[in-house]
């Protein structure tokens, strides 16, 4: 196998048929690398486009406990690329994938969240001045190379359905930035799939945060020459964000145990154990039953053993 291609994920179905319904995770918190996860499949091809563009310094943005510093630490240091990350002082509480990225060798560069974008652009600048060629990778990979990440990965699900003789009605998944969804939902266009590909938002509300699904699948989908698709046909559940990004309930905390003793599956407040959650509330609200549902584990793991004490 070429380093850098990674066999499908696993899809693997559970024990639990709430509401009479047949549940399957795709464990993509199992993509093969630094802990996995959707962070991890988008970095892949961002760190391709660094290698072709002969670029010699990455930098990037996120918070201490964001799972895409993480990865693009990890990736930068495999490489043996120089790696800073800006992040938002705000943001600043000790994590596991803080740990990591100091492990990785990175630079933190702490600002005020409102410097951001001005202190990214005076670190490229200088990184510049100094003789790099420094690649920007946006914050939790977005942007068309993070959708193609998961227009790929809908191919893994199709390939599933046609060797198990099986056919997902749904695809949940934790929605954030909306470019793991995008994915999806492009990967969907482009094989003229029909499963309802459901993102359960995390943080954002409507219609800002499914504004900017759709504006991510149209820029994907023009990208390649494929025709866009409008607002409506895009599934963004904003019911279950509760108090914002981090906030969760003790209804989520038991999902969380539930998951872990009955299927050995770790999830976690902030994305999937929030999502797996609004999945179920979702789907007893909406009385789904009988149907083939498919939920994307998109990792975390830190971020579970961040939150192991309060479970
Ligand atoms: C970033 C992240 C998400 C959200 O993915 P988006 O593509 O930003 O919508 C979901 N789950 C985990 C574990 C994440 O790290």
């Amino acid at each position: 196998m070429m380093y850098g291609n990674y066999p499908p994920t696993p899809i693997q179905m559970l024990t639990d048929r709430f509401n009479g319904n047949a549940f399957f995770v795709k464990r993509d918190d199992l993509f093969p690398f630094s802990f996995g996860g959707n962070k991890a499949r988008k970095a892949m091809l961002f760190f391709a486009e660094v290698e072709r563009k002969s670029c010699d310094y990455v930098v990037t943005y996120g918070s201490s406990s964001s799972n895409h510093c993480r990865v693009v630490a990890n990736l930068a240091a495999a490489k043996g690329l120089p790696c800073s990350i800006i992040s938002p002082v705000e943001t600043r509480t000790a994590s596991y994938n803080t740990a990591l990225m100091q492990f990785f060798g990175a630079e933190i560069i702490l600002c005020q969240v409102a410097a951001v974008k001005d202190t990214i652009e005076e670190k490229l600048e200088r990184l510049r001045h100094q003789g790099y060629k420094p690649y920007f990778i946006p914050g939790g990979g977005h942007g068309n190379l993070g959708t193609k990440a998961y227009a790929d990965a809908y191919k893994e699900i199709l390939h599933f359905e046609n060797s198990n003789k099986i056919k997902f009605d749904y695809i949940f998944h934790p929605s954030g930035t909306g470019t793991t969804q995008a994915g999806l939902v492009c990967g969907q266009v482009i094989n003229k799939d029909n499963s309802k590909v459901v993102g359960i938002s995390i943080a954002r509300r409507k219609p800002w945060g499914s504004q900017v699904v759709v504006d991510s699948v149209n820029s994907y989908l023009n990208s390649i020459g494929e025709t866009g698709v409008s607002g409506e046909s895009i599934d963004f559940v904003d019911a279950y964000v509760l108090e914002g990004y981090g906030s969760y309930n003790q209804e989520v905390v038991q999902t969380i145990r539930s998951v872990l003793i009955k299927e050995g599956i770790p999830l976690d407040t902030t994305y999937t154990g929030k999502a797996f959650w609004g999945m179920k509330e979702f789907i007893r609200e909406s009385q789904i039953t009988g149907m083939n549902i498919l939920f994307i584990h998109t990792g975390g793991t830190p971020l579970f053993f961040d939150s192991l004490g309060e479970l």
